[in-house]
């Protein structure tokens, strides 16, 4: 069992605190005799973030803010930092640890931010190894919380007191709901290794609003985040991740197309990214390719845009430059962004949201016989071989991909061009001018 099995809400609860003050061991020991979990699902383990436990016979589930930074650089490490501090409007509590030896400046900095929720704060002074210690913890009261306790996660002193009192302190009856299980718009980030994939991922969860969480069932393999932006939740899927781990044992080509095939399939529109001083590659050709397959959204992203924008016309000379190499998106918007100065974020999004919109949009049918009508007066159907080629009629058969057919007398050497005409025409007095979409022929 997996963690999205269940809709039924359960109380969350996040751990915090600098690192060192015993926060894993607290995890481990919560999770260690009690697991919701029995049979271990390989990877369910100490490296997801979120847990299932039970805490004195109710299910809750567990945050550890603290899991992924044994296992990830530094970079990933102060990100983490900064989202353990996020999650916690989203906790029904929170476990604010301490080390009853050591008060820091890190900690006073955690304090601060724990302010606005002081009333579903515990406060767990911990490695009370001793009875000798207990009166230390008085000294913490000092620090303004309501709820203290002091414990040793190492030794297992006091444990049951905690549970009883996280158990006093959840308002079962008003647990607050999840929002991140349905994205309003699922994004994925492609493109070549050192493109800028995990520094536009980082960029983007690092916003207000946002959550780094791993897919349930898939452990770590795959890292989604979340964040919100004009009132729409995106999800955002990070598979550099991956491809670092494996770099050295697989064939980055094989195994990053493959993939991204695969990201492509789970998103909306996909964000190829690249390099503006490398240019395009025939890994981005192949990708494109799939994209348009499938009919997503997607936007050509130009990276490390800080390097190139003081150059006078050079976004029109990158732009000409790529229509004339990517003809198979000539549709997609390109948008300069700068992922390391978080430049031109704002741009990208609304870029998004509106292919997104594009994608979803479904125009009517008698609208759009009326336009039909109007073009093919302007610019009759030209005979191909002394034959007379007529429209019946055209419909959108689907958005989302977006379809229309055309229904034409005969399907046999019906101007090509023409139907070229008709797609620019339904582009610009429809608003489909960002994304991919076909016209199929049928005989009527
Ligand atoms: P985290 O970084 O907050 O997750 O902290 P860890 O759980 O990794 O613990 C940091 C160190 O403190 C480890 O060496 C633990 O063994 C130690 N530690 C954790 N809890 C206790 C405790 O109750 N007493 C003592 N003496 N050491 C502890
Ligand atoms: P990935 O392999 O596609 O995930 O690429 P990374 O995010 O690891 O970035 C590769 C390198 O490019 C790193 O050294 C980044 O610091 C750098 N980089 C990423 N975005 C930018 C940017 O906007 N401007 C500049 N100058 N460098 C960037």
């Amino acid at each position: 069992m997996t963690i999205s099995d269940t809709n039924k809400i359960l109380p969350r609860i996040v751990i915090v605190g600098r690192p060192n003050v015993g926060k894993s061991t607290l995890f481990n020991r919560i999770l260690k005799k009690r697991r919701a979990i029995t049979d271990p699902t390989p990877g369910v383990t100490r490296d997801a973030i979120e847990e299932k436990a039970i805490i004195a016979g109710r299910e809750v589930l567990i945050v550890d803010t603290g899991g992924y930074k044994v296992e990830r650089d530094d970079q990933f490490d102060e990100l983490v930092a900064q989202k353990s501090l996020n999650v916690l409007g989203d906790a029904d509590l929170i476990l604010f640890m301490l080390d009853v030896n050591e008060l820091s400046g890190e900690d006073e900095a955690y304090i601060e931010h724990l302010r606005p929720h002081m009333g579903k704060t515990l406060l767990i002074a911990n490695k009370v190894d001793h009875v000798e210690k207990e009166p230390e913890i008085y000294n913490f009261y000092t620090l303004g919380f309501e709820h203290i306790i002091g414990i040793s996660a190492a030794h297992g002193r006091n444990i049951q007191e905690l549970e009883d009192k996280i158990l006093s302190m959840i308002d079962f009856d008003n647990l607050k709901a999840r929002e991140d299980h349905e994205p309003d718009i699922r994004i994925a980030i492609l493109g070549k290794p050192n493109a800028g994939k995990s520094t536009l991922t980082n960029a983007l969860t690092g916003r207000e609003d946002s959550i780094v969480s791993p897919i349930a069932g898939t452990t770590r393999d795959v890292v989604q985040g979340h964040f919100k932006y004009k009132g729409q939740v995106f999800r955002v899927l990070d598979t550099a991740g991956i491809r670092k781990k494996k770099r050295v044992v697989e064939d980055v080509e094989y195994y990053s197309v493959n993939r991204a095939i695969k990201s492509i399939s789970q998103s909306d529109v996909v964000l190829l990214l690249i390099d503006v001083e490398e240019g395009l590659s025939e890994q981005d050709k192949k990708i494109a390719h799939q994209i348009v397959k499938k009919g997503k959204g997607v936007i050509l992203v130009v990276n490390k845009w800080d390097l190139k924008k003081d150059i006078k016309n050079e976004f029109k000379a990158v732009e000409d430059r790529m229509r004339f190499l990517f003809p198979i998106l000539d549709f997609a918007p390109i948008v300069p962004i700068s992922a390391l100065k978080n430049e031109g974020m704002k741009e990208l999004l609304n870029t998004a949201l509106q292919v997104r919109k594009q994608m979803k949009q479904r125009v009517d049918t008698p609208i759009l016989n009326d336009a039909l009508a109007e073009w093919v007066d302007y610019t009759p159907i030209p005979m191909v071989k002394g034959k007379n080629f007529k429209i019946r009629y055209i419909t959108q058969v689907s958005s989302d991909p977006v379809q229309f057919v055309l229904f034409v007398n005969r399907e046999k050497n019906f101007p090509e061009s023409y139907v070229r005409y008709i797609k620019n025409q339904i582009k610009k007095e429809f608003n489909f001018n960002k994304i991919p979409f076909s016209i199929d022929l049928k005989e009527r």
